[in-house]
């Protein structure tokens, strides 16, 4: 049995004649930017979200940049993010013109270290950047303290946890912006790049409604210099008819991996290999399932799984701070929990389509794994 690590047919081929009647409405309508479906689906974000605001863009990259730019954030500014995220998240830092400040990571989350933060903050510093990795939330109480204690705004990197709570509160929701990502690997994935920013603030959505199109307000009259950050009409017309089943979907996604959490319980009671978990207080969207393997064995298991034709990925391989093109910024080794967990994560599959039998074709291929790729370690339970 193969077993991608996503499989985007088996969840988009069942909704196939209901894309296609979108499909048909959006090309006999003639409209193809930000038509009437994008601001449907701009209110239903904002709605799901609990803001005001909803802005259709172009990318989860580019609502982060708008985020930054609708901040006046440029040269001479300082924002915090984790090291250990997408390359988005700080390339969008670095191309406003503002310098990234790389933050170390918690190993029993993956998401940011707030204490870090809290020592990398200078009087330079504008705002912070929580990722909410493989769709769990960073701890939003303390990153909104450290921001009001110091006066900065708070970009929360939604783009893997559209609909993950943290206290009862929304993904997007709590900071002066969330961004989300409708890239095809995402909880609620499109066809092609898409993504949205969200914002409960009147004035700032204002401004990032008018920098999406080149900050012309009226047309040929330029208020700012923006860019072209629009969401195409069919992109949203398609992800209309996802989204109902998108709930069912993370559900699936969850009952994975409780399953999975289950079935590993004994091995990770070892030490070998730590599991990922659901926080008190949060709940998981799982974009993301993501193990720890311990002492270097990360690699060959992974290709033992592989031999076994299960497929998984390493999210991510590199942190931000030890990046060529960051070098300059002399953050390198600054982030040591980032740079261990580098070395250590492996993503297996999970997406909502994966099944009973999927889940025990990954686990049998990652026991077998688990048990040639540990000589020195017992692994019988
Ligand atoms: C996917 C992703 C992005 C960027 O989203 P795109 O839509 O691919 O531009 C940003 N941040 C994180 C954490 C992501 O996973």
């Amino acid at each position: 049995m193969r077993i991608p690590l996503l499989d985007v047919n088996a969840q988009n081929l069942p909704l196939e004649s209901a894309f296609q009647e979108a499909f048909q409405r959006v090309i006999r309508s003639g409209r193809f930017i930000l038509g009437p479906e994008v601001g449907e689906l701009e209110e239903k974000i904002a709605e799901l979200t609990g803001v005001r605001h909803a802005i259709g863009v172009s990318s989860g990259t580019d609502a982060l940049l708008l985020a930054l730019m609708t901040l006046e954030i440029g040269p001479g500014d300082e924002v915090l993010c984790p090291s250990f995220t997408f390359f988005a998240t700080a390339g969008c830092i670095a191309r406003t013109g503002a310098t990234p400040v790389f933050v170390d990571s918690l190993e029993s989350s993956f998401n940011i270290d707030v204490e870090d933060a809290a020592r990398k903050v200078t009087s330079r510093t504008k705002a912070i950047i929580p990722v909410h990795l493989f769709g769990q939330m960073a701890d939003m109480d303390a990153v909104m303290k450290l921001a009001s204690d110091h006066d900065l705004a708070v970009i929360e990197d939604c783009a893997q946890s559209m609909g993950a709570t943290c206290r009862g509160r929304a993904a997007g929701g709590i900071g002066t912006f969330g961004a989300f990502s409708f890239f095809p690997s995402k909880n609620l994935g499109g066809f092609g790049d898409g993504g949205m920013l969200v914002c409960d603030d009147d004035q700032l959505a204002e401004r990032a409604r008018c920098l999406r199109g080149h900050g012309s307000r009226p047309k040929y009259y330029h208020r700012y210099v923006g860019g072209n950050f629009r969401l195409d009409t069919l992109q949203a017309a398609l992800l209309l008819v996802k989204l109902p089943h998108w709930r069912r979907w993370i559900a699936a996604r969850r009952e994975n991996a409780a399953s999975y959490n289950e079935i590993l319980k004994p091995f990770a009671a070892n030490g070998l290999v730590h599991l990922p978990a659901e926080e008190a207080g949060y709940e998981h969207t799982w974009n993301q399932y993501t193990v720890r393997i311990a002492d270097g064995r990360r690699d060959a298991i992974r290709q033992n799984m592989a031999d076994q034709g299960v497929a998984s990925e390493i999210y991510y391989p590199q942190p931000m701070d030890s990046q060529d093109c960051f070098r300059n910024l002399g953050q390198s080794g600054n982030c040591p929990v980032a740079a261990r967990l580098a070395n250590e994560v492996l993503s297996i599959p999970i997406y909502p389509e994966l099944g009973a039998a999927g889940r025990e074709a990954v686990v049998s291929a990652m026991l077998s794994s688990l048990e040639t790729g540990a000589e020195s370690r017992p692994l019988r339970v």
